[in-house]
């Protein structure tokens, strides 16, 4: 349930109604502000309140409506109906992830393979405009014999090419045990498609402050998809990036899974969250990133992840579906500004200075 205050409610009669709201009844109320109004969101034993009841505490209550959906926190209601953004703090600067935002390019090798090739391919994929580099310490293989990922040295790694780029960090935790060596590294953490639904690590995600990407599952629904980030934030971490990575169809000789585009306008109608889309992993070939790039901006995505690679061929893993950084650069400067300039994502992929 939600309890929308009029625009211009004086801070203090907010604050008077939130008391009001656990003394009388008992509830737990949260402060949500938005871009024009404040939203005191109650989430919890709400069936038995009478909407009607909770409208006579105040006069600058406009109106008090049930959220139908079983993601609460997660859903747009919740937020009458506003995008909320994910701010993180990079040293290169503020990035903001979020509807009302120009799009924010994550991209870099599926594995942290040694320091050399870190380094050189966040030069690489910051001087064609990305924000962020991507790269997995600890990897989700399927088989027990490829490659794992190098574990807490590769870590070290990511943070040598922080420090040598100022790209903000984006890395896996796939262990609960892991988690805070990676938050120590990692500017925003990443939970795979494989652990979407893995439920002590979403709480232990969402128990601390790191901004959170969660990939969906791979047969995940979309509501399962909301749900699973319903309990990041119900364990108090409002930062959730959510991450379309393609699901697995009835069809996989020619593309490794089939990017489900059609979420971007589903999410949007559905959630405040921001919307990210990896159409490598979508795609599983590099021939075909470009196009479904362009065609995730085109449905209105806030996000991109690309992996990029110096040498795919000699990749350690998912070097098929990885781009070199000279193909990387040509989408960046060449095929994705007209699409942003035409969704009026105000086409700031300019090169920041090295
Ligand atoms: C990855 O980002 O490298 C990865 C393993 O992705 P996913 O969880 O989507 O398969
Ligand atoms: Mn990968």
């Amino acid at each position: 349930m939600i309890i929308v205050m009029k625009i211009g409610t004086p801070e203090a009669e907010i604050d008077r109604v939130t008391e009001e709201l656990h003394s009388h009844w008992n509830l737990t109320p949260e402060k949500i502000v938005g871009r024009y109004k404040v939203v005191i969101g109650l989430v919890g034993d709400t069936a038995e309140l009478i909407p009607e009841q909770l409208q006579e505490m105040s006069p600058w209550i406009e109106q008090v409506l049930r959220v139908e959906q079983p993601f609460k926190r997660a859903s747009r209601e919740f937020r009458h109906g506003e995008a909320s953004d994910v701010i993180v703090n990079t040293p290169l600067g503020v990035v903001h992830f979020g509807e009302h935002h120009p799009l924010v390019v994550v991209a870099g090798p599926c594995s942290v393979e040694n320091e050399e090739m870190i380094v050189e391919t966040a030069r690489r994929v910051k001087a064609a405009g990305a924000k962020f580099l991507r790269g997995g310490a600890y990897k989700p293989r399927t088989s027990p014999y490829a490659f794992q990922g190098h574990g807490e040295s590769a870590l070290g790694l990511l943070a040598a090419a922080r420090e040598a780029t100022g790209l903000g960090i984006i890395t896996e935790v796939m262990d609960t045990a892991d988690l805070d060596k990676i938050a120590e590294v990692a500017d925003v953490i990443q939970v795979g498609a494989r652990n979407m639904q893995n439920f002590s690590l979403l709480k232990k995600v969402g128990a601390q402050e790191k901004p959170v990407l969660l990939k969906r599952g791979m047969s995940a629904t979309i509501e399962e998809w909301l749900m699973a980030a319903e309990y990041i934030l119900a364990a108090g971490n409002p930062h959730v990036i959510l991450c379309e990575r393609g699901i697995r169809t009835f069809d996989r000789q020619y593309a490794r899974n089939t990017l489900d585009l059609s979420v971007v306008p589903v999410l949007r109608s559905l959630t405040h969250l921001p919307i990210m889309i990896d159409p490598s992993h979508g795609t599983g070939k590099a021939e075909y990133v470009p196009s479904m790039a362009m065609a995730s901006i085109a449905a209105g995505a806030d996000s991109l992840m690309i992996e990029v690679h110096p040498n795919p061929s000699r990749a350690l893993s998912d070097g098929p579906q990885s781009l070199t950084p000279e193909r990387f650069d040509r989408l960046m400067r060449e095929e994705l500004p007209p699409i942003i300039k035409v969704m009026g994502r105000s086409g700031e992929l300019a090169p920041v200075p090295a």
